[in-house]
């Protein structure tokens, strides 16, 4: 096999290491993220081939070029079409604008992309090395059903997610807690940050090692890098000269994962035009890239795109060293990276809740185009670039608008707005029936330790 590639820390004070040593760390030890010391390059005769290809097998071959000398392709083969059993639409908007829905998986958001081949490759290395892991995470929503539904059924990993009982709706509830098998679920009568303060607090508690705890949170590179192939589909399925044309994307973005694996596939040789990163109220990041000043928001802003009310985005240290600058895991920025080049690749704005209302309602009136407050974000984010920049604003311009997460997940907000209910997807129909299970517990630590040892001894 080829040599592997090896990941190095972004705060540069940790050896590098292979992909699947790095995968199984997350976190690098100086508290820095995992970037790969060299990127792969995809010809533009594979991108030419791509146009015939399947999802999964796309994903193969974009994910392949990590992975090269730590997986057998054929593995890996098979690891893909397992995890991407579901469909990627390309919805047409209005001459060559698009929406693509990467919400077709088992919990109806694009965490499902990165999650299950995630799951995939932590299940195969823990299996070949004989070793345990118990995955420990706290969840205001979306993320916990996708990382419980990412994990479900693996020998090697057990997984346990707390959720604030009050502040997650009944149909998120039920998406985790009707799985079983490896699956725990606890519910707590408190906030969101106490559930996080716990999972924080058993992470580093020496009596609680022998436990492999793992996070599996969204700064692990094997979440980062299944995030780079539909930025390579949706290229392929739609453009008419592969290799010669450029393509916009709009990418709403609060944890800035989404939007770094888009800007991983244009290092890659995806011919992209721009990247266009919409944010909510929280805006640090136009801003930074407006004035070359880094503000964290905190706390952040409830705005009612919820998974994206994030004040200090956690893969922004990534992008900033993609740019040759340098920030810790604080936010504080060591060197500043060529905001010029940054500039010339991205365009950044921030949509306010009244206008994530109001483009739901005009996408719908206008295009029949059926958006969450999340692909609205990120839809506003599109128009506003192309208002704004007429040399792009042509019809033959080939423009890519993500979909985070099903309308269906959001029925209050569509039916206040459009007055109707969205229609369920496959994934979240039946969920009523199903047998519900979560533990409860207060949020008190050493009951909490107690629930660990007891569950898993
Ligand atoms: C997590 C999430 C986002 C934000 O993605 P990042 O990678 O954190 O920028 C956007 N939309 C939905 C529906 C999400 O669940």
């Amino acid at each position: 096999m080829d040599k592997p590639i090896l990941y190095y820390s972004t705060n540069k004070k940790s050896p590098s290491l292979p992909f699947d040593q790095a995968l199984l760390k997350g976190q690098a030890p100086d508290k820095g993220l995992y970037m790969p010391g060299a990127i792969p390059v995809i010809p533009n005769s594979t991108l030419v081939k791509m146009k015939d290809m399947e999802y999964h097998e796309i994903a193969t071959i974009v994910t392949g070029c990590f992975l090269k000398g730590v997986i057998e392709e054929e593995e890996l083969a098979a690891m893909t079409r397992d995890a991407y059993n579901y469909d990627v639409p390309l919805e047409h908007v209005y001459d060559r604008k698009y929406v693509m829905r990467l919400d077709r998986g088992p919990t109806a958001s694009f965490k499902d992309f990165a999650g299950r081949m995630m799951g995939r490759w932590m299940n195969h290395y823990l299996n070949k090395l004989n070793r345990k892991l118990l995955i420990l995470t706290a969840t205001s929503g979306d993320t916990g059903s996708a990382i419980a539904n990412a994990f479900y059924g693996f020998d090697n990993i057990k997984a346990v997610v707390l959720f604030p009982v009050k502040e997650v709706t009944a149909r998120q509830r039920k998406q985790m807690t009707t799985l079983g098998k490896n699956i725990r679920i606890a519910g707590l009568e408190t906030k969101f940050d106490d559930c996080q303060a716990l999972v924080k607090q058993a992470f580093s508690d020496p009596d609680l090692d022998y436990l492999n705890l793992s996070s599996a949170n969204s700064i692990n590179i094997g979440r980062l890098i299944p995030q780079t192939v539909y930025y390579f589909y949706a290229y392929a399925q739609l453009c008419n000269k592969p290799g010669d044309e450029k393509i916009i994307f709009s990418v709403p973005s609060g944890n800035f994962g989404d939007m770094m694996g888009g800007m991983l596939a244009m290092k890659m040789g995806l011919p992209v035009e721009k990247f266009v990163i919409a944010t909510n109220e929280n805006d640090e990041f136009p801003t930074l890239l407006q004035t070359e000043k880094y503000n964290k928001i905190v706390p952040s802003k409830n705005c009612i795109s919820s998974a994206m009310n994030v004040g200090h985005p956690s893969n922004l240290a990534r992008l900033v060293d993609l740019y040759g600058g340098k920030m810790d895991e604080t936010g504080k920025i060591d060197k500043l990276p060529d905001m010029n080049a940054m500039r010339k690749d991205i365009f950044s704005v921030s949509v306010s809740d009244n206008e994530t209302g109001n483009t739901i309602k005009s996408a719908w009136e206008k295009h029949k185009l059926l958006l969450e407050p999340h692909g609205a974000v990120g839809w506003r984010g599109l128009e506003l670039f192309l208002e704004k920049n007429h040399e792009y604003n042509t019809k033959d311009k080939l423009c890519v608008s993500l979909e985070t997460a099903h309308p269906a997940k959001f029925p209050e907000k569509i039916r206040e707005l459009l007055g109707f209910d969205p229609e369920l997807p496959p994934s979240l129909k039946g969920l009523e029936e199903k047998e519900e299970n979560f533990d409860k517990l207060d949020n008190q630590y050493s009951n909490f330790k107690e629930f660990l040892i007891e569950n898993y001894r």
